[in-house]
């Protein structure tokens, strides 16, 4: 069998092509700094790379381009959802400073789950990015298994009171609202008394504490909710059903995998490998640095296969649950795999940092080589990943 675009798809990731190079200067990936598949640095570091990011956000809005296979109505161009993953891989080929929690993942949810009301209050919003969200699920004593969440959301007239904290709360100093699982019926099943809320930062009895991460950037937080009151039309959908829209919200987590930043990683190192030299003979002969880079290429493709696939099983109305699991899973297990071969390949030299002399990549691999284990634990850990396809896969029983 062989996968090949449309004419129509084609022309759009041309079309895509040619808006990223004029949009973005050519030495964008060196601004972005990010890890393919790491979390580390998902928000420009300097003030320059910023501001690029900002403009070039703002040219998306223009271009209509923020939610392209989203309905007409609501703010979208009706494109295909293999349109969509054309689009993205461009972006993430690109290091495009796009990834959104608030349109890829709160707005698809709210689509799919949401009342009239909630898609009248937030889609516009989101398509015209005047507001990002971050994602409160986990808690001090809840990640892999978030029924087990404690935080509450209690009915106060045409009100909520949440009390509670979230943890490693990716962007919630940056972003506007929280994308929220609170437990409504402390009584109810652990899985049928959660619902899913927006919450804007700004209510009263939010307090928002820095975690730095491994690369030791500010990128998480600890949450914590006093008495804050969240009116009741910012519910998702019904009142608990948020446990089921969760699983889901994490699908599309799982499926914001930026493939195209692997292929432009693969093809980095082997450039670098092409010219250089050691011990007087090309890098490029050493037969082990050969397997390396080989493996990785098969691994690369094995990840572009399951991203069109998941692509188009959406286009069939097909739910894409196990094949988004094995794809968060087979691209961040990549992820390592490809700091290691970075590690491997440049030998000593893969340890120096930015702005040492001689640094290859100006030190893009030690940080890489930190950053990707994260993308193994974010968005579901690779252990739980493999528990969802063996038994939504394999129909293995639950432990
Ligand atoms: C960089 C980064 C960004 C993050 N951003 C966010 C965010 O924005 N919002 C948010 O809500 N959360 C975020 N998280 C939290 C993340 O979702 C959790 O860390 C993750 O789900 C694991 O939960 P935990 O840390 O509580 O570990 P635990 O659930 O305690 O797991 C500990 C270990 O036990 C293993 N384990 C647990 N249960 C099982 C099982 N049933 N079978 C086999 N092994 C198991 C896990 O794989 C892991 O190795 C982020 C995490 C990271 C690393």
């Amino acid at each position: 069998m062989e996968f090949q675009f449309t004419e129509r798809e084609t022309a759009f990731e041309a079309e895509v092509e040619k808006f990223l190079k004029a949009a973005l200067p050519e030495d964008w990936p060196e601004h972005a700094r990010q890890w393919p598949g790491g979390y580390g640095a998902l928000e420009p570091e300097s003030k320059e790379a910023k501001k690029i990011a900002g403009e070039f956000n703002q040219k998306l809005v223009e271009k209509g381009w923020t939610t392209i296979s989203w309905p007409k109505a609501f703010g979208g161009k009706a494109y295909s959802n293999m349109e969509q993953a054309i689009f993205d891989e461009r972006m993430s080929y690109y290091h495009a400073p796009a990834f959104s929690i608030a349109t890829g993942i709160a707005g698809p949810t709210i689509l799919k789950f949401g009342t009239d009301e909630n898609k009248q209050d937030w889609l516009p919003k989101i398509a015209n990015k005047e507001i990002e969200m971050w994602l409160g699920y986990s808690e001090p004593n809840a990640g892999s298994d978030l029924a087990g969440i404690q935080t509450t959301a209690v009915r106060d007239g045409d009100a909520y009171i949440i009390n509670g904290q979230k943890t490693w709360s990716t962007k919630a100093h940056t972003a506007d609202c929280a994308w929220l699982i609170a437990r409504t019926d402390p009584q109810g099943h652990r899985h049928k008394s959660i619902s899913l809320f927006v919450v804007d930062n700004q209510t009263p009895g939010i307090t928002i504490r820095p975690l730095n991460n491994i690369l030791g950037i500010h990128s998480f937080n600890e949450v914590f909710f006093d008495n804050v009151r969240v009116p009741r039309r910012n519910l998702i959908g019904q009142e608990n059903m948020g446990f089921y829209y969760l699983m889901t919200a994490l699908d599309f987590e799982r499926l914001m995998v930026g493939v195209g930043a692997f292929k432009r990683g693969l093809e980095r190192l082997t450039g670098f490998v092409r010219q250089a030299e050691r011990d007087g003979s090309p890098l490029g002969r050493n037969a082990a640095v050969r397997q390396r880079l080989a493996d990785i290429a098969v691994r690369i493709e094995v990840a572009y296969l399951f991203f069109w696939r998941t692509a188009s099983m959406l286009d069939k109305g097909l739910v894409p649950s196990v094949e988004s699991s094995a794809l968060k899973l087979v691209t961040t297990e990549l992820s390592r795999k490809l700091a290691d071969v970075y590690m491997e390949v440049l030998g000593p030299y893969g340890q120096l940092l930015r702005d040492e002399d001689g640094a290859p990549f100006n030190g893009l691999a030690p940080r890489g080589y930190l950053d990707c284990i994260s993308a193994t634990i974010g968005a579901g850990t690779s252990e739980i990943q493999r528990n969802i396809i063996s038994m939504r896969g394999l129909g293995l029983p639950a432990r």
